[in-house]
């Protein structure tokens, strides 16, 4: 599991600035998706072999008792509660107030992990003003700066000193014939209602997988010959072998397992249509590079007026999932469900697939040839070859000359050609530049 760190202090130390910085180079990757809209708050972070998820809490006000200050007080105790790590962040310019000494007491009692940062702090020279920050009683202050970068990666490493090294390999792109599935979703979509559905079903066998204990979140199930690993499901409790959903959902949580999934199965409803909520969770799992299937539930209690509707709200507000699969069940009244297992299996195929240099070497050419990139001023791309650079998402890189000169549209119409080629479903597929030197 992804580890997590939550930023709090006051409003204007830097918190969203210090965010951006961290999840800045996931951001290029999902820049260009129409439709998107992003949760500013939860974004996934990398700084050298480390890759974890990032909690802005906003403005955080402890003892805030009424009202929407509340409401986010609340809101950030939850995040805070949840994270590996807290990094509390100060002002080194405006210096201590009141409002740091009640979140740095809030802070001391929870005895979570937690590394105090003054921020703005270029062009200081150290030690000499951050002194008075040492009154807040949480140890040694580190300087940094977001906006210029400065401090950053000591700040990372700093932070998750106390958690094992990363293991780099371990994770991605092994592929041990086990499918982690991720049943993601807002509360009461039918998430739990679905999964003890499928675990009433006599096809589903249940198996021993190494590592697992019997109180974690996540199953291990054969079904017609396929071995799968339900993950840790957001929002989910295991009581005894019936699953039931806890009231407080948790966006960590979710983010974690969809995380760890190979695909991830969002469940929408029929009845609510496609709210902020559930696009931000479509967000995630684009961001995630994890293969998906859309199924909406409750697909029994809408009419055809309502349907139609539907149909047309998906296409807009998730159109950045176009390529996922789209399936309509009813977990209660167990409609639908098989085609659901063969999307997730054809997701989970597209997402592993293995691209041969000489094959993607030789469709590219084609593409090539049956359209050329424009030319850009002086300069006009040349492809030469292909390779396969990852999986789960797969990637593949093509290399040649000038290809910064390549149009997204461009690279949009390639993505095309190999997705129906190596019949990719359900996978997001990156296609990335390189240009030879
Ligand atoms: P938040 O309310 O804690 O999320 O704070 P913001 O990230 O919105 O930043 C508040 C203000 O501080 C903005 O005007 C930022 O440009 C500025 N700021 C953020 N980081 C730095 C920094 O490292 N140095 C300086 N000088 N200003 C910064
Ligand atoms: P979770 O919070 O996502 O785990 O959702 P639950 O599985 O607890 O379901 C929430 C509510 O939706 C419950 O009242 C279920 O009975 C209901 N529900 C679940 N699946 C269906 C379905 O296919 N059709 C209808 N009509 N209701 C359903």
């Amino acid at each position: 599991m992804k580890p997590v760190m939550a930023l709090v202090g006051r409003p204007n130390v830097g918190k969203s600035t210090l965010f951006n910085r961290l999840t800045k180079s996931r951001d290029a990757i999902v820049a260009d998706y129409a439709g998107l809209t992003r949760d500013r708050h939860y974004g996934n972070a990398k700084q050298g072999k480390r890759e974890f998820i990032v909690i802005d809490t906003g403005g955080f006000e402890p003892t805030a008792e009424s009202g929407i200050y509340m409401e986010m007080a609340k809101q950030t105790r939850q995040a805070v509660a949840e994270a590996d790590v807290v990094v509390f962040v100060v002002d080194a310019r405006g210096g201590l107030s009141a409002q740091d000494h009640d979140i740095a007491k809030y802070l001391r009692k929870l005895g979570k992990p937690t590394v105090l940062v003054a921020n703005k702090a270029e062009g200081m020279t150290e030690g000499v003003q951050l002194t008075e920050f040492y009154e807040l009683g949480l140890g040694e202050v580190h300087p940094v700066s977001a906006a210029h970068g400065q401090g950053i990666r000591s700040l990372v490493e700093l932070a998750f000193e106390h958690l094992p090294e990363p293991d780099e390999d371990a994770e991605e792109g092994a592929d041990s014939g086990v499918i982690k599935l991720a049943v993601a979703g807002r509360p009461n979509v039918g998430k739990s209602t679905l999964i003890n559905t499928w675990l009433g079903e006599e096809r589903l066998v249940a198996f021993d997988l190494p590592g697992t204990t019997r109180d974690a979140i996540s199953v291990p199930f054969e079904r017609n010959g396929q071995r799968f690993e339900l993950i840790d499901t957001a929002g989910l409790r295991r009581k005894g072998r019936v699953f039931e959903a806890i009231e407080k959902f948790s966006v960590v949580k979710t983010l974690q397992a969809i995380e760890s999934a190979n695909v991830v199965l969002l469940l929408l409803d029929a009845t609510q249509g496609v709210t902020d909520q559930d696009a931000h969770i479509a967000g995630y799992i684009l961001e995630s590079g994890r293969a998906v299937v859309l199924a909406v539930n409750k697909w029994d209690a809408v009419d055809d007026y309502q349907r139609e509707q539907l149909q047309r709200q998906i296409e807009t507000r998730l159109a950045f999932l176009k390529f996922a699969p789209l399936h309509f069940i009813s977990a209660i009244k167990r409609q639908g469900l098989g085609p659901v297992w063969a999307a997730i299996a054809q997701a989970h195929r597209s997402a592993m697939v293995k691209m041969p240099t000489p094959v993607l070497t030789r469709l590219l050419l084609d593409a090539v040839q049956f359209q050329q990139p424009k030319r850009s001023g002086m300069f006009r791309p040349k492809l030469r070859y292909a390779h396969q650079g990852g999986m789960n998402p797969p990637v593949i890189v093509v290399h040649g000359n000038s290809l910064e000169h390549v149009t997204e549209a461009y690279k949009r119409y390639l993505e095309g050609r190999f997705r129906k080629e190596f019949n990719l479903v359900g996978t997001p597929l990156r296609v990335e530049m390189k240009t030879s030197k």
